[in-house]
């Protein structure tokens, strides 16, 4: 009787559901040669201080699939972070980031600029993480000053002393670290004091509803005075309102990330926000 239920099970299968594993197996084999052949992308999304001046960029890859066109990394990464490509797709990202930085370095108006660049935990717990960066900012010749790598809480749920280990010695170099998504994770106020972190980012989910949920209002001002005892800076991100930035400006934030001030988009487009104060 369970038996033939669950063959059942199978047979009134969500024909939605289906199409949901289709098209991740279809991505998976896709994303095989992905890389090789050239298909992802950065976009940059202007990060930019109290005064509205673009300070620099977080770097957001994209998939240009040669069927499904522009693809968000919503609908990749978590696959690549299953299947191990993520090893190769992070690094091509590192690269191409590095390279930009380095462009921008030559250019006086865009000298200034940062680039923060997203790292998936699988990809940070890597033996060899801390040499790859290193050879890839010396390949390029970027930097590693206006270098920020951004990583997420659920990192820090393995070996801390190998993740304060590498952190420091990134940080030697120069290179500096944020904590994404700052809030939605598996927060322990211990390991905060105890990484090498130069910058927290207040996630989106708590900047959209700041002006009319007092919860959220409270969670952002106390992200906000949590990074500033810890000598951290703070970032808001999703900033999509003028009121927005103005409640969070009130609370003391001093860098914003959101639509209000540009979305991602190409190199160009940052540039020419670059250029001028935003808002
Ligand atoms: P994230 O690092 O938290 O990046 C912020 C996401 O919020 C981006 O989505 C960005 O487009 C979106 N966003 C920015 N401003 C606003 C706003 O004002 N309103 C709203 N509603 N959304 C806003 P995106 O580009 O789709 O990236 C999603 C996530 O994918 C990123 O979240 C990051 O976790 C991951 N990701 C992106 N690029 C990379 C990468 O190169 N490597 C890795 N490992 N992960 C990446
Ligand atoms: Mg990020
Ligand atoms: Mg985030
Ligand atoms: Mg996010």
């Amino acid at each position: 009787q369970a038996k033939a239920a669950g063959r059942n099970t199978m047979r009134f299968y969500d024909p939605a559901m289906q199409a949901v594993v289709a098209v991740r197996a279809e991505m998976n084999a896709d994303m095989r040669n992905a890389v090789r052949e050239g298909q992802f992308l950065l976009h940059y999304q202007p990060q930019v201080d109290g005064a509205g001046r673009v300070t620099g960029a977080e770097a957001l890859v994209r998939w240009r699939h040669p069927r499904r066109g522009l693809v968000a990394p919503g609908e990749f990464i978590p696959l690549a972070e299953d299947n191990g490509l993520i090893l190769p797709l992070g690094r091509w990202v590192l690269k191409a980031a590095c390279n930009q930085l380095l462009e921008w370095a030559q250019r006086a108006e865009m000298a200034h600029l940062t680039v923060a660049v997203n790292v998936s935990s699988r990809q940070f717990r890597q033996r060899d993480f801390v040499e790859d960066v290193l050879s890839v900012i010396q390949e390029t010749g970027a930097n590693p000053h206006k270098l920020k790598l951004e990583l997420t809480e659920s990192l820090l749920l393995h070996d801390m002393e190998d993740i304060i280990a590498k952190m420091t010695a990134l940080k030697a170099e120069g290179v500096s670290f944020s904590l994404d998504d700052f809030g939605t994770g598996y927060s322990s106020l211990s390991y905060l004091k105890r990484l090498p972190l130069g910058q927290l980012k207040i996630d989106q989910s708590f900047v959209r509803d700041v002006l009319t949920d007092s919860n959220d209002a409270a969670i952002a001002r106390t992200i906000i005075a949590l990074a500033k005892s810890l000598g951290m800076k703070v970032i808001a991100e999703g900033v999509e309102t003028e009121g927005q930035r103005e409640f969070l400006a009130s609370e003391g934030c001093h860098a914003y990330q959101g639509y209000l001030f540009g979305r991602p988009g190409t190199a160009e487009a940052l540039q020419e926000s670059a250029l001028q104060i935003i808002v």
